[in-house]
């Protein structure tokens, strides 16, 4: 885990995986700092600070996302190569664990961001 440039519980705050994980406002903690699936809510809808307006690096998601994809096909064709499982298996397996694993990877990314612009205004 690395503890690079955003400070956990500071000022109170969630720590950033659980931010991610269940979409606190850097602000007042409630859970709205998403309002789609991997998505930045513009306003809290609790306290009203603004959040998209923090969230920084949107090409970088999309980079993020290449590079989550480019590690699962990895390890989906290392799977192939170790186990030779039917197609379906690949099928079963590697679409939900895609989706998630996307969607994991953008939210603590987006938390990050929105956190990171927060703290840096207030
Ligand atoms: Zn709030």
């Amino acid at each position: 885990m690395g503890r690079s440039t955003v400070p956990e519980n500071a000022k109170g705050q969630p720590g950033l995986l659980q931010a991610a994980l269940f979409g606190m406002c850097p602000h007042c903690a409630d859970r709205t700092l998403f309002e789609g699936p991997a998505q930045i809510a513009a306003k809290c809808n609790a306290c009203g600070a603004e959040l998209a307006k923090h969230e920084r690096g949107a090409r970088l998601a999309g980079l993020l996302t290449i590079i989550v994809a480019a590690l699962l096909i990895t390890a989906a064709m290392a799977l192939d190569e170790w186990l030779r499982p039917p197609l379906w298996v690949h099928a079963v397996v590697w679409a939900p664990l895609t989706v998630g694993a996307v969607l994991a990877a953008l939210r603590l990314f987006k938390a990050a961001s929105v956190y990171r612009g927060f703290d840096a205004s207030n």
